[in-house]
């Protein structure tokens, strides 16, 4: 089968830290990396979001996401390999039900970049995923839920998925009558923003079903030529855009580097949706930035932005019936 452009690009991602370092003239910082960490999580940049990196600088906000450090392999109280008890939430392989009226599924296991603090790290896919496109079970259910309205594709990353695969089941999503909404998220449109093709637009144009894209940016750097241009792209064809966050100690934890990215998302058409804390996953207690600190700097935030630019500061809590805000957490 011929590989497509941006398949090919997937394809050559970096996966390897000590090239990264080597690229990144950071050689000196070699005892930060860990071996054992890459090993657990492998590594995988692509190409466009590395070129965002800037050399020689150890503490760069998108190195930071993606380089396996010594800090993973510290086992911290309360952080665990499945913190949101996502497994309990699949009624059927592949389809995560939490909240009455969407349902997500989890299409893939892949992604197109690794970042370290991902809370799926642990995720067991294998199992999760329904094989070779076999989508019967989560299909039914679907059909048989009439609350449900809304389908979140996600993973993993829903677009590292061929735009024939993707076209196919969401005209198999269409032909349930009380399905209304397709929701995408995804990382791809700023970390290989070669992925938002001629046919993937084709075939969200042509479905019943009114389409939404969630992007994932955490800092404005990952915003260069291509990712907003890509970004264009999808706002011409009148899709609703929408980014999400992960408030990262290091990476975005300051009003002013939050303001920044929403200010240069909505220039590119993209509303602020989401500030999540930190999901305490094993290997990622680094990022966590504290709730007194994360509520202090949405104050910042609320004093220079106009509200609409500001995220939600959320955090998933198990058991709870939606995506909790901040100012209702004690904890
Ligand atoms: C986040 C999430 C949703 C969507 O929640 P919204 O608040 O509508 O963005 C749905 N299902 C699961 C399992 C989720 O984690
Ligand atoms: S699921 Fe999202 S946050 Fe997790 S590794 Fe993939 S792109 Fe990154």
């Amino acid at each position: 089968m011929q590989l497509t452009n941006w398949q090919k690009i997937l394809q050559q991602a970096h996966n390897n830290h000590y090239h990264l370092m080597d690229r990144l003239h950071l050689t000196g910082n070699g005892v930060l990396v860990s071996d054992r960490a890459a090993e657990a999580f492998p590594v995988r940049v692509p190409e466009e979001f590395f070129r965002r990196i800037r050399p020689g600088e150890i503490s760069d906000p998108l190195l930071q996401q993606v380089l396996p450090i010594r800090a993973e392999d510290i086992k911290e109280e309360g952080f665990t390999p499945d913190p949101l008890s996502e497994s309990i939430y699949q009624p059927v392989p592949g389809l995560l039900h939490k909240y009455r009226h969407r349902a997500l599924l989890i299409v893939t296991g892949a992604c197109a970049i690794h970042c370290r603090y991902c809370f799926r790290r642990h995720f067991p896919y294998n199992e999760a995923n329904p094989s070779s496109g076999e989508w019967h079970r989560a299909l039914a259910y679907l059909r048989d839920d009439k609350n449900i309205t809304e389908v979140i594709l996600s993973g993993g990353d829903p677009l590292t998925l061929t735009d024939r695969r993707l076209a196919r089941l969401a005209e198999l999503l269409a032909e349930i009558p009380h399905l209304k909404r397709l929701r995408i998220h995804s990382r791809m449109p700023v970390v290989l923003p070669e992925r938002v093709t001629d046919d993937l637009l084709e075939w969200i144009a042509s479905t019943r079903l009114q389409t939404v894209i969630v992007i994932h940016s955490n800092h404005a750097n990952e915003l260069g030529d291509m990712a907003l241009e890509a970004i264009a792209r999808l706002h011409a064809a009148h899709i609703p855009l929408f980014n999400q966050s992960v408030l990262l100690r290091g990476i975005n934890n300051s009003a002013n580097t939050l303001t920044e990215l929403s200010e240069l998302l909505f220039e590119a058409g993209v509303i602020p949706y989401y500030l999540h804390m930190l999901d305490k996953v094993e290997g990622a207690a680094h990022f966590y930035v504290p709730l007194s600190e994360a509520r202090m700097i949405m104050q910042e935030l609320r004093v220079i932005l106009p509200g609409y630019l500001v995220p939600r500061l959320v955090r998933e809590i198990p058991g709870e019936l939606a995506k909790v805000p901040a100012e209702l957490l004690m904890i």
